[in-house]
């Protein structure tokens, strides 16, 4: 079939759409198959009026979260009303958070297959099937309507070993930190990470990182950061215990291939984070042996035990206090994430994680606020959303000024609300509506 792939290239969601470019070069697909990337609606518009003259069907990819729902929802309709004459010509595929989570929401809205869970491989066999006209039930991973319009879907994709896979598309030079693992064994009933990506931890083999890191230094890229929901986690089985001998030998070895050429390494801090009861005497000092990174970003959430506990998170806020203290001796700063307005929080959590946020504030720590979400397929997606507490606003504002905290909390605090009208009534126009 004479077919293209065009992208809805958006900045949020470059690593999961390089992800899945990065299997399509994987399976040989990407020279068969022209590739547009766009990056707003207008631009998108435009290439497809001209992309409907050259072929017979387009494929319209969108990755995304549900902070985006209501953008993605308004392309999506625009483009049905702008070509509703030619609707058969298009697909129209969403994969990433949001649509793993509200799969018959998203299908819904109009899209045509929803791609669950890792895309890796469902993606490239999705193009495969499309190139042959084969049947897509075929396809693991794959939510759709038939003809009949009933709910079909293919059962659980297939998860990834990473090493079988590119972290990145070298071919469409589309590059970006190195995933080193995937999937979390903690379940923090906020959090979609291992809900999308199981439970169980997948590293990629330091070998295999080093292959990377080589042929981006040949690119001359000198700076590199990795993927991963706790940096320190690296090479443990479990992802609970550390595996010092495995983090010390992926760090030494980025060190002594990266440090001649004048490159980086960047560590536990942006764009992953530790967690606190991980950061020890040892795992700080191969940090600072090794490593470029000023910062550790640790991730704190709440001030309260109660909390804490109720969100499953496995650590306490002993762990918070003893990680920051460790973190700032060793000549780090700590940036701490917390997340206000969790379910359950009474005056009195609120009055502990104020606490905790100005002795951490005291200690030298920088705090990152961010505000609770209902986040699909997580226990507490029909949790009320996150308010800001006015006692607790005012240590956020005091923060503020003297340059110790930062964040997005005002603006997830109203995302926050709109989501989870979303959710309780299940219709996108209600919530904006109400949201105004
Ligand atoms: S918040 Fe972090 S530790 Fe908790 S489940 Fe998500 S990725 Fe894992």
């Amino acid at each position: 079939m004479n077919f293209c792939l065009t992208i809805f290239d958006l900045k949020e969601n470059r690593y999961s759409i390089n992800a899945l470019l990065s299997a399509l070069e994987k399976e040989i697909l990407i020279e068969e198959i022209p590739i547009y990337f766009f990056k707003n609606k207008s631009a998108l518009l435009k290439g497809v009026e001209e992309l409907l003259e050259k072929f017979e069907k387009i494929i319209i990819a969108f990755s995304f979260f549900t902070t985006q729902l209501w953008d993605i929802n308004d392309v999506i309709k625009t483009l049905q009303k702008t070509f509703a004459s030619k609707r058969k010509k298009l697909i129209l595929i969403a994969g990433g958070p949001h649509p793993t989570g509200d799969i018959k929401g998203v299908l819904n809205w109009g899209f045509d297959f929803v791609f669950t869970g890792e895309a890796e491989k469902s993606f490239s066999e999705f193009i495969r099937t499309l190139k042959f006209r084969e049947n897509f039930s075929q396809v693991k991973g794959l939510a759709y309507l038939n003809e009949n319009k009933e709910f079909i879907y293919t059962g659980k994709s297939e998860k990834i070993n990473l090493n079988s896979y590119p972290p990145f598309s070298l071919k469409l030079n589309r590059l970006n930190p190195i995933e080193i693992t995937r999937g979390c064994p903690f379940g923090c009933y906020f959090c979609q990470t291992p809900r999308i990506f199981g439970k169980k931890v997948r590293h990629r083999s330091i070998e295999n990182i080093l292959k990377y890191v080589e042929l981006l230094l040949e690119r001359g890229i000198k700076d590199f950061r990795f993927i991963t929901p706790n940096a320190f986690s690296y090479g443990s089985i479990d992802g609970k215990t550390l595996n010092l001998e495995a983090l010390e030998t992926l760090l030494k070895e980025l060190h002594q291939l990266v440090n001649p050429m004048g490159g980086r390494i960047f560590f536990g801090s942006f764009p992953s984070e530790v967690r606190p009861e991980h950061v020890t005497e040892e795992t700080v000092n191969l940090v600072k042996k090794y490593a470029n990174n000023d910062n550790l970003v640790i991730g704190a959430q709440s001030g309260s035990d109660r909390i804490l506990k109720l969100c499953k998170r496995g650590h306490t806020v002993e762990d918070i206090y003893r990680a920051v203290k460790l973190t700032i001796k060793a000549g780090l700063k700590a940036k701490v994430d917390f997340i206000f307005g969790l379910p359950e929080e009474k005056k009195e959590d609120i009055k502990e994680t104020i606490k905790v946020m100005e002795d951490l504030a005291k200690m030298g720590a920088i705090i990152h606020a961010h505000t609770f979400m209902p986040l699909p397929q997580t226990p507490f997606v029909k949790k009320k959303p996150g308010k800001i507490d006015l006692d607790l606003l005012k240590t956020i504002n005091k923060l503020l000024g003297k340059g110790l905290l930062f964040g997005d909390w005002k603006i997830q605090e109203e995302l926050a609300e709109k989501i989870y009208r979303y959710f309780q009534t299940g219709k996108i126009e209600e919530c904006i509506k109400n949201s105004i």
